[in-house]
């Protein structure tokens, strides 16, 4: 499936301000806790000052705005009871959820499961790819420990605030966590598979003169000995110009030419 990739940097965020990196070492996935399916809203409103939050990308049903880049330092985890914080370590984003529903005391009401389900099913897809995507391109094992979580696991583990999210939506539609490290896991192979697949000429022609190098370094058997000494000595076989005879490799039509040439000019 392909992304629906766009950039729209929070340039105006106290957080991209202040600038600060890291060296992803997971993803933190979140949602919105608002019934705002439209990712743009959320990048005019955060692209501002004193809005204390900012994450990486919203992920929306058709399409996903990444909002910072992805070595930079987001501001969505808060700091956990360990007082250490996955904004040091995690890239972030928020999932967009459905319009339809409001919230009491972190709980979903009015959430209507069946008449959400397509929607979920895409944005769910979004999230699975992105996550794949980022895994992907910052050598991350997402069935490592620690490295795909959400919010409320962050908090769990001590390194993000006490947000429930995505727990308080995603299970509605019978995804759990380790279902999505599990797709995301899944989704990496693939990837990893269509990129075996883009073979170019010039891709495939390096691989052949790697090959064919390989095969003109290797040593002649003992069994052609004589062979090739009477080839050398009547001069139908001369070596290159480096002095190899690349024996296990493959001969042109044009060197076959000039052997058989050699070996008529040898019996005169
Ligand atoms: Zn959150």
């Amino acid at each position: 499936m392909e992304l629906d990739l766009t950039q729209q940097f929070l340039t105006e965020n106290d957080c991209y301000q202040a600038g600060r990196t890291i060296k992803p070492q997971g993803v933190m996935v979140h949602s919105t806790g608002v019934a705002q399916p439209d990712p743009m809203v959320f990048v005019h409103r955060w692209n501002m000052p004193d809005v204390a939050k900012c994450v990486h990308a919203f992920v929306g049903r058709e399409q996903i705005v990444q909002t910072l880049p992805w070595t930079m330092r987001g501001w969505h985890a808060g700091t956990g009871t360990s007082s250490r914080s996955a904004n040091n370590t995690h890239i972030s984003f928020e999932c967009c959820e459905p319009a339809g529903h409001t919230y009491q005391g972190g709980e979903m009401v009015g959430y209507d499961v069946e008449a959400n389900q397509p929607y979920f099913d895409d944005l769910y897809q979004n999230a699975v790819q992105l996550t794949a995507m980022l895994c992907q391109e910052f050598g991350l094992d997402p069935l490592e420990p620690g490295v795909v979580i959400c919010h409320a696991e962050g908090y769990s583990m001590g390194v993000a605030s006490n947000h429930g999210d995505v727990l308080q939506w995603w299970p509605k539609h019978g995804v759990t966590m380790d279902q999505f490290r599990q797709d995301v896991s899944s989704a990496m192979d693939e990837t990893g598979k269509d990129e075996e697949d883009d073979m170019t000429q010039e891709r495939f022609n390096q691989l052949m003169d790697g090959y064919l190098a390989q095969r003109a370094g290797l040593q002649p058997g003992d069994w052609s000995a004589p062979a090739r000494k009477w080839a050398e000595e009547q001069g139908i076989i001369s070596g290159d110009g480096d002095g190899s005879f690349r024996y296990r490799s493959f001969t042109t039509r044009e060197e076959t030419a000039q052997m058989l040439y050699q070996l008529s000019q040898s019996k005169e």
